[in-house]
């Protein structure tokens, strides 16, 4: 090659290529300074060390995240027999543990995340709440969180979907307050504490447990104003029990077949977000000729999704219909079809529009709120409501099949022991009643009678 070629290449290509790193480096430690900007602040949380007298038992170590609801609540005038009349968020976990008696199956320990009625948490609170389970979780061998029943479903349903760890999380509330005659608040707690520390739901995502009744976030909900067998599964039932001699499981969560599988954690990983980023979202109510008010209320609120609680398979009215066409032509909003029935499947859905599949409204919208503070695209939206938690079971055995469900002796039943009932000893001496004699009666050969054959009239 010539001088001259070579100066002419060393200028025409050379000194291009040249340029073009230096910019490229040069866009690159802008955008990790950029990020670096961008990089949440998250909360710290003054979770309590592990004592040094739980640290030699040989019991598991469960903690209580404590948020209030009417499990801490104090009736009202100090009057036991106010059921309804009460406040929420009254007592402190810690002492409510103190008067259980001492937990046969866990160690406990308390943190007072809050105290207040579920309904009262703004979903940053939870964002929050979120990231001081998992940090509990590093310390602990599970968690049980005490909330209010009323927005208990949301909130179980948000750590479920967000909480990274694959270690037990219990949520428990109670239908009665702390210090009425027949609470449910100490059992249930005492329960859910056997729950969690019985290890049992690792890796089922969070669970719910009241009344004795465990079951899963994603499928539970209130049905019941006072009732304390309020909370339900429609369409899947229970996981299991929690009886005297153990915790029964019974069937899983679809989101337990993934475990320790990549997809089993969701991509919802709030640290990598800040909580200002997290967008409102509304839930709209179908019902006779509904109007399209609700949908353009929350459109001029700035939310950026809307699930419809539909009628049926999840149909909306015209009106609704058609401010839901306007919402997405104009502001973009993405919409999630629900059904308000209370139980089964909506299908369908194209453009901006999603189908919810089995979930309720109140689970779609935290799904929902999720999924748009982690993307803006839809059809990657649709396949996370698509694949998060469902399950389309089919059973196929081959020679490498390992089958690994325990049987009683496995899981480590204690030995059962006939229940002891102990009958009082009567004062006085049982009546002697002499019973008649019975004589047998004569026996009486009986004639042998032909049956009388009746015709069986066929009428035509
Ligand atoms: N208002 C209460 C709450 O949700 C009801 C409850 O705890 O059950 O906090």
């Amino acid at each position: 090659m010539t001088e001259l070629v070579k100066g002419r290449f060393s200028r025409k290509v050379l000194v291009p290529l040249l340029i073009l790193s230096l910019l490229a480096t040069m866009s690159s430690v802008l955008a990790i300074m950029v990020r670096a900007e961008e990089a949440p602040v998250l909360p710290t949380f003054d979770i309590p060390a592990l004592s040094e007298e739980h640290k030699t038992s040989a019991l598991p170590n469960v903690i209580v995240v404590a948020t209030g609801g009417t499990l801490a609540g104090a009736a009202s005038n100090g009057d036991k027999t106010n059921f309804q009349s009460y406040r929420a968020g009254t007592y402190p976990m810690a002492d409510l543990v103190a008067q259980l008696p001492k937990h046969k199956t866990a160690d406990v320990s308390t943190y007072q995340f809050g105290n207040k009625g579920s309904g009262g948490y703004t979903i940053k609170e939870l964002y929050d709440l979120s990231l001081a389970v998992d940090a509990a979780l590093e310390i602990y061998d599970s968690a049980v969180v005490t909330t209010g029943t009323d927005t208990m479903e949301e909130i179980a349903y948000f750590l479920d979907l967000t909480v990274r760890s694959e270690k037990p999380v219990v949520v428990t509330g109670a239908m009665r307050p702390w210090d009425v005659i027949g609470t449910d608040g100490p059992a249930n707690l005492y329960q859910a504490i056997k729950v969690a520390g019985s290890g049992k739901t690792k890796w089922f995502g969070t669970v719910v447990m009241l009344n004795d009744v465990i079951f899963a976030a994603r499928e539970v909900t209130k049905s019941n104003s006072h009732r304390m067998d309020t909370f339900d599964t429609p369409m899947f039932g229970a996981l299991g029990y929690v009886d005297d001699p153990a915790v029964r499981i019974y069937r899983a969560p679809a989101r337990a077949f993934k475990a320790g599988t990549p997809e089993w954690a969701t991509p919802f990983d709030l640290k990598t977000i800040s909580k200002e980023t997290l967008p409102q979202v509304g839930i709209v109510y179908n019902y006779q000729e509904a109007s399209g008010g609700a949908i353009r209320g929350l459109v001029e609120d700035g939310v950026k999704g809307i699930v419809t609680a539909g009628t049926g398979a999840g149909g909306i009215s015209s009106g609704l219909s058609a401010a839901r066409s306007a919402a997405i032509t104009n502001n973009g909003v993405v919409f999630v079809s629900t059904t308000r029935t209370g139980s089964g499947s909506v299908y369908g859905g194209s453009g901006n529009t999603v189908a919810g599949d089995n979930l309720n409204a109140s689970h779609a919208r935290m799904m929902l709120l999720l999924s748009l503070a982690f993307s803006n695209d839809v059809s990657q939206i649709r396949s996370w409501f698509q694949s998060f938690g469902t399950a389309d079971v089919e059973i196929s055995v081959d020679a490498n099949t390992v089958l690994s469900t325990s049987v009683d002796e496995e899981i480590g039943l204690p030995e059962l022991e006939e229940p002891v009932v102990t009958e009082p000893t009567p004062e006085t001496e049982e009546p002697v009643v002499s019973e008649p004699e019975v004589t047998e009666p004569p026996v009486v050969e009986e004639e042998e009678v032909e049956p009388e054959l009746q015709e069986t009239v066929v009428t035509p």
